[in-house]
This record gives C-alpha cells, structure tokens and sequence, in this order.
C-alpha cells in the first residue's frame, strides 16, 4: 500500500499518517520527490485501516501495491532513479550511459587499450570480466584478482569507472573495495545469498536479467538487493532463452518497456550477449535505446578473433566508434544526450 500526500502537506499531517500506518503493523517508508512524496508500507499492510489513512488531513489518495516488489516499484518512487556509476558518469538521467570492454580482461596491453579506445568513443565505463561464468570448466575462467588489478589500472590511466561481474560471496568485501558498479551475471540473478550480501554494500549493481526469468523474477532479485539497504541496481536486459537458435539469447526489448513502467529503476541493454554475433549490435543498440532503454552496455575486444572468451559478438574499437557515431544523432531525436 501507498499514501501519496497533498501538495503543502504539513509536518504533522506527515506525521499523523505515518502514526496511522504504523498501527497498522507495518514500517513506512518515506519517499520525497521534487512534486510528490509518498509513504510506502513494508510488510503486510492488512492491518491499516485504508479508509481511516485516506480520510486524515494532508493525505490525497491511498493505493494498492499488489506487485510483490516494493522498494523497485514505480508506484513508491514515480520518478526514475539516477545512478551515479564514478567519476561524473551517471545512468538513468537524460544523458545516455555506454559501458564497453573486453568479455573478459586478457593482459595489461588489451584492458588499458581498449579502455583508451572506448573512452575517445565517449564510453561512460569500462567493462571485463576478471571472474568468468563459463558453461565448460575447460574454458578460461578469467584472470581473477590480477584481471581486478588490471582493470584498476586502466580506471587510473582512462579515469573510466570499471564494471566487473562478482561470482562468489567470498569476494563482495573485496570488489566493493576495488571496483566501482558490480555486476551479477544472468547465471547468479537468483543467488540469494550474494544479493543479500550486495544489499549490504554502497555500490552499485548492474543486475543481469536471468537466461529464463520472468520480468517479475527479475525485479525481485533487484528487490533482495534494495531490502538489504543498497538502492543503487542497475537492470540489464540481456536476451533470454527461447526457441530460437539464430542469434544467442532473444533480445527482449518489450522488457524495457515493461521494467520502465513497473520501476523507477535505471535499464541497460547488453545487445552482445542477447545476439551473439558482432554485426548485429549497432543495429539491436540503436532499437534498445529507441525502446527507452537508459543505456548499453558493449562488448568490445582490440582482437575479436582470438579473444578468450565471447570474440564472435565482440566489436572492434572502430566499430564501436562508429557505433556512437550513429548513437547520437539518435539520443538527440530521443530528447537525450550521448
Ligand atoms: C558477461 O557480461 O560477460 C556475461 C557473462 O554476461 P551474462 O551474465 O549476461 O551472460
Ligand atoms: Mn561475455
């Protein structure tokens, strides 16, 4: 449940209805916004007699929440939330955010170069993997904290914030420590244990949408991070599995939509991972942001064909060059900045 109050509402009438909720049985929480501010129930809200809060001075309307996320939830936020990713670079504002790197980090020449070549692009950050999900254990599985250490070192060349994936409890003190925005890959979308434990933390999470999750999945696991007190998730559309066999992952671009009007939470899209193939993602980008998303997030490699992991749907850096090229004329016809 959600009271929205009165323009010009008074201390006390705020207090009156907070008072009123909190017989209730529930915990409020307060959310102030430039033109509205809005109390939202945490807990089960049965016990709040809704024609009483309704009725008190100072209250406009009560609603339901019936969506099982509420702290994600647009209707206990209406205005979408910004989210600073380091260094001045932000994504959920008008101006659009582009995060570009390698798959994985491979060795000190090909991080920093690619993050110089992405920064002159006008990247808002860099992204490689140190610590890889990979479905064989044959596969290289990233360089770990060599691969961190590298990627700190391009941050320090470039001034990019660095975004990196965390696959293991074991290591949430450490990346919140030496990387800027963690990212939780679709295969840990429903680790619960490492949501928890990002809930914890004061950065950042870029929260990959799960091979096969529902929008609703998807928004509870952002959800377990806003309940433990991190309000900063980032969602990454990123394909999801279907029938088809053509491209990776099926680019689900209805889910921007769809996650733009149900929270108030920033949307990126990962047009790379969703089609598996580089000649396809200047295209599937500029569909992402035509749909609304808030920003991409690109894999870019100096030597696709013999990257170590993902070379298939990696772009060169002229390709992405010429990617933001195309980019800007477009955010500009979409009221946006590049
Ligand atoms: C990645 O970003 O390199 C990655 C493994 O992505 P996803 O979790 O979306 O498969
Ligand atoms: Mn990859």
């Amino acid at each position: 449940m959600v009271v929205i109050m009165k323009p010009g509402f008074t201390p006390e009438q705020l207090e009156s209805a907070i008072r009123a909720m909190e017989e209730g049985g529930v915990k409020v929480m307060v959310s102030k916004g430039d033109e509205t501010t809005i109390l939202g129930a945490e807990g089960n809200a049965a016990g709040i007699d809704q024609e009483k809060v309704s009725l008190l001075p100072g209250v406009d309307r009560v609603m339901r929440v019936t969506e099982p996320y509420k702290k994600a939830n647009r209707k206990y936020h209406p205005a979408g939330t910004v989210i600073g990713l380091g260094n001045g670079a932000a994504v959920g504002g008008e101006r659009l955010a582009v995060i570009a790197g390698p798959c994985s980090v491979e060795s000190e020449s090909q991080i920093v170069g690619v993050a110089q070549a992405v920064q002159a692009a006008g990247a808002a950050a860099l992204r490689g993997g140190a610590y890889k999900p990979r479905t064989s254990p044959y596969a290289f599985q990233g360089m770990g904290t060599d691969g961190i250490k590298l990627l700190q070192e391009a941050r320090q060349v470039t001034g990019l914030p660095i975004v990196t994936e965390i696959m293991s409890t074991d290591n949430v003190e450490m990346f919140e420590m030496c990387v800027d925005v963690i990212q939780v890959g679709a295969r840990n979308m429903q680790n619960f244990d490492l949501l928890k434990q990002l809930g914890k933390t004061t950065k950042p999470i870029l929260l990959k949408r799960g091979l096969s999750s529902t929008i609703e999945e998807w928004l509870m696991s952002a959800e377990y991070i806003m309940a433990g007190g991190n309000d900063q998730v980032i969602l990454c559309e990123r394909g999801i599995r279907t029938f088809e066999t053509f491209t990776r992952n099926t680019l689900d671009l209805s889910a921007v939509l769809a996650v733009k009007q149900l929270s108030h939470l920033p949307v990126v899209v990962d047009p790379s991972h969703a089609c598996g193939k580089a000649w396809m993602v200047e295209r599937m980008s500029m569909a992402a942001l035509a749909a609304g998303a808030d920003g991409l997030i690109v894999e870019v490699h100096n030597d696709p064909k013999n990257a170590l992991c993902d070379g298939a749907q990696s772009i060169t850096p002229a390709d992405f060059d010429h990617l933001m090229d195309r980019l800007r004329p477009l955010a500009a016809c979409l009221g946006r900045t590049l």
